[in-house]
């Protein structure tokens, strides 16, 4: 399985990151399989960064192979989704930037790509306006709509299958909101989809 996650895919999250420039198709980048941090296991701090940063976003499963996928068919492709943290290296992310050099090390790592439990898509009456958010030690440090994404589910599905065979079980981390942050050793996070806690873990 392959995991696929769009960046800059919410204004607030952009006007954060000092970009000005409209974004005019879905920002694609990937994270391998070993990337993959479930079942609440802790994440670690990895050695080459000082500077982790917590990335809350909407994850979908994909459930059809498919390939050129229409927008208006792209809803048939994944009837699961979850929360889930795209864990940033910005120390490593930055650096590499302002070398105009690519920055997979900084995204890809160990355990960068956290999930939550996968619920059906059917427990949602609209899939662009669903509300989640991520408590860190029992505070709420960022919170956000689909309804608020640049480029919506079907959109990126229909964007991304261009380039990308999907297969079953791929994910997809669809962006974040503003209000990103740095993780610190202990730190428990918590992640929500409206009410629903879907994600636990610890910082270690
Ligand atoms: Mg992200």
């Amino acid at each position: 399985m392959k995991i696929l996650a769009v960046g800059l895919n919410y204004e607030s999250h952009n006007a954060e990151m000092n970009r000005t420039s409209p974004i005019k198709e879905p920002v694609v980048f990937m994270k391998p399989e070993s990337a993959q941090l479930k079942d609440g296991k802790p994440f670690f701090i990895p050695e080459f960064s000082n500077e982790i940063h917590y990335e809350t976003e909407l994850v979908v499963k994909i459930n059809r192979l498919g390939k050129y996928i229409e927008e208006r068919f792209a809803h048939r492709y994944y009837n699961e989704l979850t929360v889930g943290i795209d864990f940033t290296a910005r120390d490593l992310q930055r650096s590499l930037k302002e070398r105009s050099l690519p920055w997979e090390i900084a995204k890809g790592f160990d355990g960068s790509a956290a999930l939550g439990s996968f619920v059906s898509k059917q427990a949602f009456e609209n899939i662009q306006d669903i509300n989640f958010h991520l408590d860190i030690n029992a505070k709420t440090v960022q919170k956000g709509n689909t309804r608020d994404m640049i480029f919506s589910v079907d959109n990126i599905i229909a964007y991304v299958s261009q380039f990308f065979t999907l297969k079953i079980g791929d994910l997809i981390f669809t962006g974040t909101p503003a209000g990103v942050g740095p993780v610190k050793i202990n730190d428990h996070l918590e992640g929500y989809i409206e009410n629903k806690k879907l994600l636990d873990l610890n910082i270690k």
